[in-house]
């Protein structure tokens, strides 16, 4: 039987984005539920994209340890990669903190557990910090929304806003990324042209899914800061300090989606 995965088509082929998500969508087909799903797109990454996607998950043994009965567990009380929503929570690039052991991963994994986020899909802008195809990225990247349907996406990008009297956007982050990426095929993405990244207005835009022949939804799109502000001593000059200040925000984000998680 020939492998799905040598079908797909990779860099060497002019292959679009339209093309990659139409073989990733067969890839994952015949899989009942968005965990397996995923679960399926993560396989494909791994065995295909350099450094892909590294999350802690809570009911896999680390994939980087000798995975014996007693191997290493990250459990840091969240899903993950296979988190299946209804938030999804976008970073930059994947951690390369490989065992979670660092300070940081332990303050703000657990925080997550703590505003009902623990089962959010986690996913990053740029599947991999080595390689990039851009077709292939935006399609596992729209496959994996396509999956999971979220009902608000955080993105962790406090420096992008929409310019004043051109289209684009200033600032140095990669909500125009999130944009060009879920700007086609069955996506589109609407600016709000009023968000500006420290004021009132959180959402930075609304996204639109819309397949005739399967399915539609929609959802809006907020910004919280980078996880790695909670290790770093210009956002805050102690622990607290910063936990607080990135607590204030995400509290503030998820009052403003109308539909905060109930805390546990
Ligand atoms: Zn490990």
């Amino acid at each position: 039987m020939m492998n799905p995965n040598s079908e797909i088509p990779r860099s060497t082929t002019a292959a679009t984005a339209d093309d990659f998500r139409k073989r990733l969508r067969e890839l994952i087909a015949d899989y009942p539920s968005k965990e397996e799903k995923l679960r399926k797109l993560r396989d494909y990454a791994r065995k295909n994209v350099p450094g892909a996607w590294h999350y802690p998950d809570d009911r896999e043994p680390c994939s980087y340890c000798p995975q014996t009965a007693t191997g290493h567990r990250p459990n840091l009380g969240i899903r993950g990669y296979v988190g299946t929503g209804p938030y999804a929570l976008v970073s930059h690039v994947p951690s390369g903190d490989v065992h979670f052991k660092s300070d940081q991963a332990q303050t703000y994994w657990p925080l997550l557990g703590k505003f009902g986020l623990s089962n959010a899909l986690q996913t990053d802008a740029f599947n991999s910090a080595k390689w990039m195809n851009r077709e292939e990225q935006q399609a596992l990247f729209q496959i994996q929304i396509e999956v999971v349907e979220p009902t608000t996406m955080f993105v962790m990008d406090m420096h992008s806003y929409p310019r004043r009297r051109s289209d684009g956007w200033a600032g140095i982050g990669f909500l125009p990324t999130i944009e060009d990426y879920l700007g086609s095929g069955p996506f589109s993405f609407e600016v709000q042209r009023q968000y500006r990244p420290q004021a009132p207005v959180m959402r930075a835009g609304t996204v639109n899914y819309l397949d005739p022949e399967a399915k539609s939804f929609s959802f809006g799109v907020f910004t919280i800061y980078h996880y790695t502000k909670l290790a770093d001593d210009r956002f805050g000059r102690t622990k607290e300090e910063r936990v607080a200040k990135w607590e204030e925000r995400l509290l503030a984000v998820l009052a403003a989606t109308g539909s905060p998680p109930v805390l546990a």
